[in-house]
């Protein structure tokens, strides 16, 4: 394909996935089914450049994730270069691998903002959820330690048919923990969350509920909790302006120096991703093939090129076109206007007549199956 060169603004925000390894395996992980392994991961000081260059190309945050980015030992050094190439440091993390001293570390390497995700709101489906017994205590005691140290908090629940019906509960949860915002966010079915998408797909009544709640919660804590809800787009007409279009706003760097548009587009084939062991994130950013492919509408298919959505939605995303049809270039199916959007009514006819048994995230090992 033809190198095609459009002027880029600056990222917003880099997503830095310091690893793959994770002690939960949730199964609607948004990490690639083929995880890296610890041996191939960057070094803290390739980070270090990474930030700096970040920085340079006007990057004004860096998420810290993962997997779990605690899993690595030297995670302070790391938030040290993020610190000093003056970017605002936030953690995504399980929460359930920092004990105090490990956190004093982090806070004292300059930490920001802290993002904890949880499974649910009741511990026992928590931990089946997440696959690790015990998680969802360990989770509170951690929540309890950012709440003292003074740092702002964010909750995040991927919310799904399996613990839907608890999301009243999760906002309590919110409150109870002292966040300042919570993230309710359906699963997004590509990659794990794609394998396991006939237990997880909620019902159309389950998400018209869910977002009844999220609308009647914004209006009644106004002032002392933010919500922010992204939803499924099984039931929807049009997609959703995908990381608000490819190349745009986000870059992400995998745990081995990948960087990519998306968080996902690691599972898309026929892509040769910047490795920034040797390339800038500048050059990748403005020069690659991989990054300027999807940019702008000139690469659009039938019925997107031409529609007045175009540059609104941008086609929707890359990965689910990708999932549904195995064309990463053609339009989103959830767009009633694709001729692949039926796919989104089998899916959800499938979901229906399934059981709950999903399989765990895993390394090397793929498929577990449990029922509740
Ligand atoms: S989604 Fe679950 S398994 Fe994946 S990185 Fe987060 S906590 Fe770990
Ligand atoms: S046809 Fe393409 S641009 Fe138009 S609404 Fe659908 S996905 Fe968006």
């Amino acid at each position: 394909m033809a190198m095609v060169e459009t002027a880029a603004a600056a990222p917003l925000g880099l997503l830095a996935e310091l690893t793959h390894r994770c002690p939960l395996r949730c199964p609607y992980c948004s990490n690639p089914l083929e995880l890296s392994r610890a041996s191939s991961e960057l070094e803290a000081a390739t980070w270090g450049r990474i930030f700096h260059e970040a920085a340079e190309l006007g990057v004004l945050q860096v998420h810290l994730s993962g997997g779990e980015p605690t899993a690595r030992r030297d995670l302070p050094d790391i938030l040290r270069h993020a610190f000093t190439a003056g970017l605002y440091t936030n953690l995504i993390t399980s929460g359930v691998l920092t004990d105090a001293a490990r956190f004093e570390a982090l806070v004292a390497a300059g930490l920001d903002h802290v993002q904890l995700s949880v499974q649910d709101a009741e511990p026992g489906s928590a931990d089946r959820i997440g696959g690790l017994a015990g998680g969802h205590a360990k989770k509170l005691a951690f929540a309890e330690m950012v709440r003292a140290s003074g740092l702002p908090l964010t909750l995040n629940a991927v919310v799904h048919r399996q613990n839907l019906e608890r999301l009243p509960d999760l906002i309590e949860l919110a409150l109870t923990l002292g966040a300042g915002r919570l993230e309710v966010a359906h699963v997004q079915y590509y990659g794990w969350g794609f394998r396991n998408r006939a237990a997880l797909l909620p019902t159309r009544a389950q998400l018209e509920a869910a977002t009844a709640t999220v609308q009647e919660a914004r209006a009644r804590l106004k002032g002392r909790l933010v919500i922010d809800y992204v939803v499924p787009d099984y039931y929807a007409q049009r997609p959703k302006p995908c990381m608000g279009g490819w190349g745009r706003q986000f870059i992400a760097v995998s745990p081995t120096g990948r960087a990519l548009p998306c968080h996902a587009a690691e599972g898309l084939s026929g892509f040769d991703f910047p490795d920034l062991r040797v390339t800038s994130l500048r050059d990748a950013w403005e020069h690659s093939e991989a990054f300027n492919r999807f940019r702008g509408t000139a690469w659009m298919p039938e019925p997107c090129r031409g529609c007045d959505r175009a540059e609104q939605d941008w086609g929707g995303c890359r990965c689910q076109a990708f999932a549904l049809t195995g064309d990463a270039a053609a339009t989103d199916p959830a767009c009633a206007l694709s001729p692949n959007h039926g796919l989104l009514d089998l899916a959800v006819r499938e979901a229906s007549a399934a059981t709950d048994a999903f399989s765990y995230r895993e390394m090397g090992r793929l498929t577990t199956a449990v029922a509740k």
